[in-house]
């Protein structure tokens, strides 16, 4: 029985209870990404006590991440991001039960990553694995909360197949993904990562209204929210996806 005082502050006066809490802390959530957005996701779920996590992520700490990577430490360097992300967990909230895979995932190996886990939190960096990711959750059936962030600008909304438009329905699919290198400043990109552990905290407990067709859109240069409607587009390829089988 896991000791709930750390959480007090949770459910104390902010429409979560502690049966809320209970959820969370029963609650299994994957991160795709330990980096910008990923070490700001993690540590707010570490924190709210989602009991557990998982992190899949291919890559190690380089010195040119800890502009905005927070959850790496310097020590870290030239290790693998999913073990530098799980140590500061572990010693932040040992409640926390950290699964890992140091692995980039593609169509061919994501199918046992995602068994057992509902939630998927993208943090990936590049669109190419965005719009992968997309394609797997409708297929599955399984809630994205999806976040984005490049310098100064982020974004965040949370998808729900069969309920919500799609990431292709809310920025269509270019033929050919040109890849920028998606590097943004910290308090940007944290920003946009509490928000979206903000989206995972409502979507397990119930409290609160999450970002279903909504795109809720950051601007970091006037500090500035703006709030974008979208719908499912009867278009979308991405959508139509489980009737091509
Ligand atoms: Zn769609």
């Amino acid at each position: 029985m896991i000791q709930l005082t750390r959480y007090k502050k949770n459910f104390e006066q902010n429409g979560i209870t502690q049966a809320d809490q209970e959820k969370l802390l029963n609650s299994r959530v994957i991160v795709m990404g330990a980096g910008g957005l990923g070490s700001g996701v993690i540590m707010n779920l570490a924190a709210l006590g989602v009991g557990q996590i998982k992190i899949i992520d291919g890559d190690i700490v380089e010195e040119s991440n800890l502009n905005r990577q927070i959850i790496h430490k310097y020590k870290n360097i030239g290790r693998a991001k999913v073990i530098s992300a799980k140590d500061w967990v572990q010693e932040f909230n040992p409640d926390i039960r950290v699964e890992l895979d140091k692995i980039k995932i593609n169509e061919l190996n994501y199918f046992n990553i995602i068994q057992g886990y509902d939630i998927i939190i993208d943090c990936f960096d590049s669109y190419e694995s965005k719009y992968m990711l997309n394609e797997i959750i409708i297929r599955h059936k399984k809630i994205l909360i999806h976040g984005a962030a490049q310098g100064f600008y982020g974004q965040v909304t949370t998808i729900i197949p069969d309920k919500t438009g799609c990431l292709e329905c809310v920025m269509q699919k270019p033929k050919q993904i040109k890849e920028a290198m998606y590097a943004s400043l910290s308090p940007v990109v944290n920003t946009i990562a509490a928000l979206q552990a903000q989206e995972a905290l409502k979507i397990i407990t119930g409290a609160g209204t999450p970002l279903l067709n909504k795109l809720l859109v950051f601007d970091g240069t006037t500090s500035e929210f703006k709030m974008l409607n979208y719908a499912k587009n009867p278009a979308c390829p991405a959508c139509q996806i489980n009737n091509k089988y």
